[in-house]
């Protein structure tokens, strides 16, 4: 799942983006909306936090610019404006949620998972195959209903050949998923994350594997 952070106040940023990313997103950060602007043009993400005052602008600007051209991304809005005509202004502007700054960091996560879950974003909380259950929410893995330890790269590359079992999921869509744009990534970086998948994969649950589809992608299935 990857996250698009909207906010010129660079520390506050980072501390969101070292929240999300423990939690198991892929974040990009843009500190204005020009930079947003680029973002959003090359890149797909399943939520975006948006702060209001930004250097070139109101964050709701581009709120509105997203909704008339038909995105319904969820976004969630940061002000530190503490009004109730602010709040209006922003639900009236497209904000699926508000939150006001000064914020604690667990809300902000537990806010987005509640608005990853609404029906609009399609999307369900356990995903499953075979013995295999990942809670999308609190990004725990069980076998045969025992918890298992994945890291949090593993268990979000896991997500997305869950969400597309049975399918060839391609390289640039999990490379896209995975990492943001300013992690430096290594050109072989995705295969030594598969590699340490499979291997996980062959400890505690053999009955599922990761097959490569040579110059497309990767498939996640489970066999008898
Ligand atoms: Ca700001």
């Amino acid at each position: 799942m990857r996250l698009l952070v909207i906010e010129d106040e660079r520390d506050l940023a980072a501390l969101i983006r070292e929240a999300l990313v423990r939690a198991g997103f892929a974040v990009d950060v843009a500190p204005d909306l020009a930079d947003a602007d680029d973002y959003l043009a090359v890149a797909t993400y399943d939520a975006l936090i948006l702060d209001r005052a930004l250097p070139d602008g109101d964050g709701l600007v581009l709120l509105r610019r997203l909704r008339a051209g038909g995105s319904a991304v969820p976004v969630l809005v940061l002000t530190a404006r503490d009004a109730l005509e602010d709040r209006v202004t922003g639900l009236d502007s497209g904000a699926d949620d508000y939150l006001v700054k000064p914020f604690h960091l667990p809300e902000l996560v537990a806010r987005l998972r509640a608005l990853l879950r609404r029906p609009n974003a399609a999307l369900g909380v356990a995903l499953s195959l075979g013995p295999l259950v990942l809670d999308t929410a609190t990004r725990q893995v069980r076998v045969d209903g025992a918890p298992v330890e994945f890291s949090v790269r593993e268990t979000a590359m896991l997500e997305m050949l869950l969400r597309r079992q049975g399918v060839v999921v391609a390289r640039e869509t999990l490379e896209q998923g995975l990492y943001s744009f300013d992690s430096h990534l290594g050109s072989n970086a995705l295969e030594v994350l598969v590699h340490r998948l499979r291997r996980r994969l062959a400890e505690v649950a053999p009955a599922l594997s990761v097959h490569t589809v040579r110059g497309v992608g990767y498939l996640l299935a489970g066999h008898a």
